[in-house]
């Protein structure tokens, strides 16, 4: 009896990784049917200066317009993007966009703003990585010192030379690299010293303990933002969901933030009318506090 019920799992089992397998191979001929399609469009999250509330730029952050489902959220498909290589098809394509975006921000007049993108360790290994970036900024008149390239910690950990020569050559050309969700991974502070980086974003999961008398959350906060400082890097906060949370960054010095309490990510059009309603969220009021 044991025996067959030993055989009826292996069976349960096949059928199962079976069906798995069917349902990736169906995800992946509808990603490339959305791509086809042109379903994919590009949101924006201002990223503001927490002194001023001044927006100093924007994160582009991609969404699938799914004829079915409706908008899904990037977490539900870049992994697949990636293990699939289709990851550098749908790259290109939000770079393209939201580089044309910008420039028509940049023509509005809203200069000195930052344009930060997402990018895959897949999408480095492209032999021509670089040049296609830069024909992207040529194209649309982008100056690549206005462009902040996010690469998630996990990418730093692959330790691979192929990654770390094209960070040079993209720093080279003056385009700017942020580590996206740092503290997140392994070993983050051996990454500091082997890459040359110009942003550090403190992952959200720090930020989440702020305000809330965790005073560790804080001490932790506060030591990040320091080390970034100390080593001349730009720190952003993510994920401020509260003005208690961006009072206590803002003492801390911490000097950029991004997050629900200034803004979600919104469409092109809604981020056009954030910039033109006066470039400033939620600043902190001079002399507040005082008296
Ligand atoms: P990320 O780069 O760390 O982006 C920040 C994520 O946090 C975004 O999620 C944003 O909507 C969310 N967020 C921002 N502020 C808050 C807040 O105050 N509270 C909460 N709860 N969430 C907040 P989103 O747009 O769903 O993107 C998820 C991730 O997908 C991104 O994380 C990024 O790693 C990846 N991603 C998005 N667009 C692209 C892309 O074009 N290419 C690649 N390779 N990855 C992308
Ligand atoms: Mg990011
Ligand atoms: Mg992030
Ligand atoms: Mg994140």
């Amino acid at each position: 009896a044991a025996k067959d019920l030993g055989k009826g799992q292996a069976r349960l089992y096949h059928r199962d990784l079976s069906t798995k397998m069917l349902d990736r191979l169906a995800q992946r001929s509808d990603l490339e049917r959305g791509l086809a399609a042109d379903e994919f469009l590009v949101h924006y999250q201002p990223i503001v200066s927490i002194e001023t509330g001044r927006i100093a730029g924007c994160e582009a952050l991609v969404r699938w317009e799914h004829p079915e489902r409706g908008l899904v959220s990037p977490y539900e498909f870049i992994p697949l993007a990636e293990e699939t290589g289709l990851i550098v098809a749908l790259g290109r394509l939000v770079f393209d966009k939201a580089c044309a975006q910008m420039h028509a921000w940049l023509e509005a007049g809203y200069c000195g703003l930052r344009l930060s993108v997402n990018v895959s360790a897949r999408e480095l290994h492209e032999k021509h990585y670089l040049e296609d970036v830069r024909t992207a900024l040529r194209k649309h008149s982008i100056p690549p010192t206005i462009l902040v390239l996010e690469l998630t910690e996990s990418i730093f950990a692959l330790n691979d030379p192929t990654i770390s020569s094209q960070l040079s050559a993209l720093r080279e050309a003056g385009i700017k690299i942020a580590m996206d969700d740092f503290g997140t991974g392994y070993s983050s502070l051996s990454y500091l010293q082997k890459f040359q980086l110009d942003v550090l974003k403190v992952d959200k999961s720090f930020v989440d303990g702020l305000g809330v008398d965790d005073l560790d959350a804080g001490a932790l906060v506060s030591a990040i933002i320091t080390l970034g400082h100390s080593l001349r890097l730009e720190v952003v906060a993510e994920g401020i969901e509260r003005v208690d949370q961006r009072d206590e960054l803002a003492a801390m010095g911490c000097g950029l933030g991004q997050g629900y309490l200034y803004s979600r990510p919104v469409t092109a059009d809604r981020m056009s009318d954030l910039l033109a309603a006066g470039l400033s969220l939620d600043p902190i009021e001079a002399g507040r506090g005082v008296g």
